[in-house]
């Protein structure tokens, strides 16, 4: 059993309340670590290891801070494969998604932010009046990041590299469903040259460690992805003492397939990919695959086909497109959502059953990649965010039908459009209410372009100067030069 540790001051310290959680192997059901079910005092401790540490990170130069954060992407390189291995033991995924996906963009967020921090440029606004304005662009001091368990280490990094990189110090909480790889991560931040308490790392429950990160009047401001419950409870928390919040939430993303679809090997291959990458659980992943209904059958028959073709499997296995789900709650909640599917009308094209995987997994929870078909949009399949390997698929008629189904969910995260004419993939995407639109692609990403969602998707933006914004404070100086 691995035993993890909270990291505070530059210390692995366990938990004050002397608990631990049991860490879970998805692949086997069975435990495999342990992670401190850390409390408030713990939270507290760790915010005041930040307070003390944070005038001296923000004095530091920018690339002073770069140096720190690359030689910490180096050596996470450097052990990509136990990082992929220990992430795909965490949470179900295989290994080669893993090593191809998660690990290479942890480094990579590492090293973007490192870089963008020394190319960030200020702004002067001059006055016909002889005077002029420069803003200044300083950090907010301690700032909070909770993350999810979907892909851990990856969207861990996503939020403390820009939040380290601007000059603050960081309390963060991984998932306690996943919180392997942030600790790995963690092992290795002395070594990589962070002063003690410039990032710690707190490890529990929610309603324990991140909402103790909300309410602490020292952490200023609270960076959060995960789901739109959540969202919403920090959100009413940070409200009152007007805290800065960015919300990352959930999603009921459309894929939007016109009858000019060219049905190439890689256009089908990306599509299958955005409904089942790491089983579904990505909150970009599209659950609902509307297609135009002239193209509808046949393109019913090869998008079927494939999703048949899908390995489920032991994680460790190379040629496994489908892991395990990340726990038994999480389990239990997506094959509740294919029974209310299958009671909602929901034809089942394919899977919907629990897989039963020989050999050391026999007892772990993989799930059938499914798809449905025959159900209004408005039905609670269509309308709530499953997070599982589940699609259904939906016709329309002509452009506007498919911009009324496609909004028409509470959420807002990221949708795609299949079409090879130019003027309608525009004229789409404009008129798409998410704050993501990728057309003849998917999870195309561009660590500069902005990241989130609209409606019950989130509040506020990631990704480049977005997320280099949320973690400073604008203070603009107005000099009159003629006295
Ligand atoms: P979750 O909301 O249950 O948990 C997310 C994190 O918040 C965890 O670290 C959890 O411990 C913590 N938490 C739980 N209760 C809390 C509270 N009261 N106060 C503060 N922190 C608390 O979400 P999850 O199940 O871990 O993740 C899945 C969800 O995340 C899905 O809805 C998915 O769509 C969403 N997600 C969104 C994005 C995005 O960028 N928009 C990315 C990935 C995942």
């Amino acid at each position: 059993m691995i035993i993890l540790a909270n990291l505070i001051d530059g210390h692995a310290a366990p938990s004050r309340t002397g608990r631990y959680l049991d860490v879970f192997e998805p692949a086997t059901g069975q435990p495999f670590a342990r992670c401190p079910a850390s409390g408030p005092t713990d939270v507290d401790a760790a915010v005041q290891a930040a307070s003390r540490a944070a005038p001296g990170w923000a004095a530091r130069s920018a690339e002073d801070r770069a140096a720190i954060l690359m030689r910490l992407a180096d050596l996470i390189e450097s052990r990509t494969q136990s990082f992929a291995e220990a992430e795909s033991q965490d949470s179900g995924k295989p290994v080669a998604l893993a090593l191809r996906l998660d690990i290479p963009r942890a480094v990579a967020n590492l090293r973007f932010f490192a870089s963008a921090i020394t190319q960030w440029q200020g702004e002067s606004h001059a006055m016909a009046s002889n005077a002029i304005n420069y803003t200044l662009r300083q950090p907010i001091g301690v700032v909070g990041c909770i993350s999810p368990w979907n892909l851990p280490l990856y969207l861990f990094t996503w939020k403390i590299a820009p939040a380290l990189a601007a000059g603050n110090a960081v309390v963060a909480k991984p998932s306690e469903v996943t919180p392997y790889t942030a600790w790995l991560l963690g092992t290795l931040t002395m070594e990589a040259g962070f002063p003690p308490g410039v990032l710690n790392i707190v490890h529990g429950a929610g309603p324990d460690v991140g909402a103790a990160i909300v309410a602490h009047p020292a952490i200023k401001a609270v960076s959060f992805t995960g789901s739109t419950r959540t969202g919403a409870a920090i959100a009413t928390a940070a409200a009152p003492v007007f805290k800065k919040v960015s919300l990352e939430l959930g999603g009921k993303n459309p894929a939007v397939v016109f009858d000019d679809f060219d049905f190439s090997d890689e256009a089908m291959a990306t599509i299958v990919r955005s409904g089942f990458a790491n089983q579904g659980e990505i909150c970009l992943c599209g659950s609902r695959l509307l297609v135009q209904r002239s193209i509808y059958e046949r393109f019913r028959e090869q998008y079927v086909a494939r999703v048949r073709a899908l390995r489920v499997g032991d994680p460790n296995h190379a040629d496994t497109d489908v892991g395990a789900l990340v726990s038994e709650p999480h389990f239990n909640k997506v094959r509740h959502a294919i029974d209310r599917a299958r009671d909602e009308g929901g034809h089942l094209l394919c899977g919907g059953e629990r897989v039963i995987v020989d050999g050391r997994c026999a007892d772990g929870w993989f799930i059938e990649p499914t798809v449905i078909e025959g159900l209004a949009n408005d039905c609670a399949t269509n309308q709530e965010e499953i997070f599982g390997p589940v699609v259904t698929l939906i016709p329309f008629d002509d452009e506007a039908d498919a911009l009324r189904i496609a909004n028409g969910t509470p959420y807002g995260l990221a949708a795609s459009v299949w079409t090879r004419d130019i003027s309608r993939a525009h004229r789409v995407a404009a008129a798409l209410e998410f704050g993501i639109v990728w057309v003849n692609c998917w999870m195309l990403r561009d660590l500069r372009t902005p990241f989130g969602g609209v409606k019950q998707s989130g509040i506020g933006r990631e990704g480049g100067t977005e997320a280099l914004r949320f973690f400073t404070e604008a203070k603009n100086i107005c000099i009159d030069y003629r006295n």
